[in-house]
């Protein structure tokens, strides 16, 4: 292994320990000087505090021919009149882009909205925020959180995508239990989004970044079309988009590519402009700090850009760098 790829993977591991360190989110939060050049930094990958900012990217990139995903961002919530809020906020969100008439999923994670303190008040919460959308253009799609959660994540998801047809699910290619949960949902075609993993997990539950990864990651996306469901395929990786291409799996009815807001925008760009569906994840809200922590993480090099965008005196636009 080369240096530089031996410190990224160092620098990895440190941001991800740095990113579960509650004592140093609240240092940050009390510090307004590291606060305010944080946030410089994360405005590279989060629209904005406010539902506004979210909203307004959006507009933004739906007038260049990008689908977008919205999510308030925000997990772990242990607070009952915290999760109800969130809920509250996320019903905002989509009342204000049925009133703009986008079409649009709004995206979530089920700890946001109540699944730490209890399943029936994060079922309760999917629901009503289901029966809110049907008969407009948007569609919900639930996060997937650390392996600890995916069961009861997935119990959730089953039980409301029983009632409610615009809730879509988003499955690790990582845990060697997905070729398992995908082949299980088989029965019930809808949307699945297909990722890679955010979350460090052990070697029991699941493989690391490799070869093998991308390869299960292709299959789960040529089953998951074959079974007939949606399929968004959410990563940022070069090579796994050139297969999915060269395997025709793009051109699949219900494919769509999805890349987060303000990484490789170049590469969207360029596969949008070659006649791909290519959609666009947006995210606001105050909890920007560990959203941060996790796209440097996943992509060490994103500390020069951070530390470039915190001696920057203009607010970044990463929208512009979408054509
Ligand atoms: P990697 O192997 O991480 O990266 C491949 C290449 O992509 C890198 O070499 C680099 O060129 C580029 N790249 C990757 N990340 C970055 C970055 N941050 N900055 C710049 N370049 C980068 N994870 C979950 O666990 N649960 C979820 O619910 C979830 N939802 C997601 C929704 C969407 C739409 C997307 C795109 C991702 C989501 N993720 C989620 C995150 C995902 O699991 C990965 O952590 C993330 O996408 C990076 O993995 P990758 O597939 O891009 O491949």
């Amino acid at each position: 292994m080369n240096d530089v790829k031996e410190w990224e993977q160092q620098a990895a591991a440190a941001l991800k320990a740095v990113a579960r360190r509650m004592d140093i989110k609240a240092y940050v939060e009390q510090t307004p000087l590291l606060y305010g050049l944080l946030k410089k930094a994360a405005l590279q990958y989060v629209t904005g505090e406010s539902r506004i900012d979210g909203l307004e990217a959006g507009q933004r990139l739906t007038a260049k021919g990008y689908a977008i995903s919205l999510e308030y961002i925000g997990e772990n919530t242990v607070n009952a009149e915290e999760c109800e809020a969130a809920a509250l906020e996320i019903t905002a969100l989509i009342d204000d882009l049925v009133e703009q008439g986008t079409s649009a999923c709004v995206s979530f994670d089920l700890s946001h909205i109540g699944l730490m303190l209890d399943m029936e008040l994060a079922y309760t919460n999917l629901t009503k925020l289901a029966a809110r959308a049907p008969g407009t253009e948007l569609e919900l799609f639930i996060s997937m959180e650390e392996s600890a959660k995916t069961e009861q994540i997935l119990e959730v998801y089953k039980r409301a995508a029983s009632k409610y047809s615009n809730i879509g699910i988003t499955l690790q290619a990582h845990l060697h239990r997905t070729p398992d949960d995908l082949a299980a949902l088989a029965g019930s075609p809808g949307l699945i989004r297909i990722v890679k993993d955010a979350y460090q997990e052990s070697d029991e539950v699941a493989i690391s970044r490799s070869e093998a990864l991308n390869e299960r990651y292709l299959q789960l996306v040529e089953q998951a079309l074959a079974d007939g469901h949606r399929v968004s395929v959410a990563t940022h990786d070069e090579r796994i988009i050139e297969e999915a291409i060269q395997r025709g799996l793009l051109t699949e009815r219900g494919a769509k590519l999805e890349m987060l807001y303000g990484i490789r925008p170049e590469l969207g760009s360029r596969l949008k402009s070659a006649g791909y569906p290519v959609q666009i994840y947006l995210t606001y809200g105050h909890e920007w700090y560990l959203y941060l922590c996790h796209r440097i993480a996943e992509y060490p090099p994103n500390l020069y850009r951070a530390v470039t965008n915190m001696a920057e005196s203009r607010r970044v636009d990463p929208v512009d760098a979408y054509d």
